[in-house]
């Protein structure tokens, strides 16, 4: 698979960015709508003020949200190459970019490309959370969590008033009509607060270890490998520089290729690491060879219900087969694998594939494959 040039303004037609312009956009107007039914903007200072600072939380976490897409995460040239030859032992090589990885570079198999300082890929923004937009994608959600807190207690209140208005003047019009609007906008509003401030604790801490999602797998790893290896020698990691430094360094800006290491740490000491867990990885997958033809669907009736009902619940890719391929085999469900074939070209495809469609090379044939 070739490389793609991600252009900003297509990452917008995708259901992620679409369903989120939606839902931020509705929760903001129809709290207005309610909230302007006894609170009006232009009765009271007070109705003022609050309108004034509803639509200033939203135009700043909105802009921030359309920063996060627009400028993306930033991505490693193709073909990149370190400056020092000596130096490319101790990096990983995309055979899809065609270039090394520098230091906490990851390939994303949704763009498609290698990311800067790679976090996560995000459906909601349809790209990256890496180097470029880490920042605004925080402040985003902070934001976003004031703001969703905000419209729920203007919504409860509303609600409040109508439940107290029984045999008194009526101050809020509520018909059952508009029920339904009160109560999609309440419950999206509460849903965003509870996983958006789930989302700033993850990342928070993140930002004091000045780690990644990703690089934070990568030091589980590292410890549990020393766990159950004592012989093996201890894994700093190596861009924890204290709190108030990976807090610096989080939001300085930088080439997002050479970072800034602790005392006694090399620029290259967690790649060489990430190799050490890939060979590890390597000598644990199995080559198989394809007995039925699978064509990527999410539910693939023919292989009978089990496999439909039981299928990996992630957004990874779904891999197709040809009979008579050969796959290697890296993860094992009850009725799913995850694998990836290659081709001539030195490119890979990977994915996930019903269980049914393989059967296992044996052991004397393996050394061919
Ligand atoms: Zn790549
Ligand atoms: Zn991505």
């Amino acid at each position: 698979m070739r490389p793609v040039r991600q252009s900003s303004s297509t990452r917008f037609l995708h259901w992620g960015p679409i369903l989120s312009i939606i839902i931020y956009k509705f929760v903001t107007l129809t709290t207005l709508y309610f909230t302007e039914m006894w609170w009006p903007c232009f009765g009271s200072l007070g109705g003022f003020l609050n309108n004034v600072l509803l639509l200033t939380l939203f135009v700043i976490s909105f802009s921030c949200y359309l920063k996060s897409v627009i400028v993306g995460p930033g991505f490693l040239p193709l073909k990149w190459k370190p400056e020092f030859e000596e130096d490319q032992q101790y990096l990983q090589f995309c055979t899809i970019c065609n270039g090394y990885k520098a230091p906490r570079v990851h390939h994303c198999h949704k763009c498609n490309r290698c990311v800067l300082k790679m976090d996560h890929h995000c459906p909601w923004l349809n790209t990256c959370v890496g180097h470029a937009n880490h920042p605004s994608f925080l402040i985003f959600i902070f934001v976003s969590i004031i703001a969703s807190i905000q419209s729920s207690t203007l919504l409860l209140r509303t609600l409040l008033l109508v439940l107290a208005q029984y045999g008194h003047r009526v101050l809020v019009y509520f018909p059952l009509k508009l029920t339904l609007l009160w109560l999609t906008a309440f419950g999206l509003a509460i849903c965003l607060i509870l996983t958006l401030s789930l989302l700033l604790f993850i990342q928070t801490k993140y930002v004091l270890k000045n780690c990644t999602n990703i690089e934070d797998w990568i030091v589980g790893k590292a410890i549990s490998r020393r766990e159950q290896d004592r012989n093996l020698p201890p894994f700093i990691y190596p861009y924890n520089l204290g709190k108030l430094n990976n807090i610096k360094a989080f939001f300085s800006k930088n080439d997002g290729i050479h970072w800034a290491v602790r005392d006694g740490c090399g620029e290259y000491d967690l790649t060489i690491e990430q190799l050490e867990q890939k060979l590890i990885k390597e000598s644990w997958k199995q080559p198989m060879v394809v007995i039925k033809e699978y064509n990527g669907r999410w539910f693939p009736l023919m292989f009978g219900l089990c496999v439909c009902c039981q299928i990996p619940w992630t957004d990874e890719t779904r891999m197709p087969l040809n009979v008579g391929e050969i796959v290697q085999v890296t993860r094992f469900r009850k009725y799913w694998m995850y694998g990836h074939k290659s081709y001539s070209n030195g490119t890979r495809l990977r994915g996930w594939f019903p269980k049914p469609c393989v059967y296992s090379i044996p052991s004397a044939l393996k050394k061919d494959k």
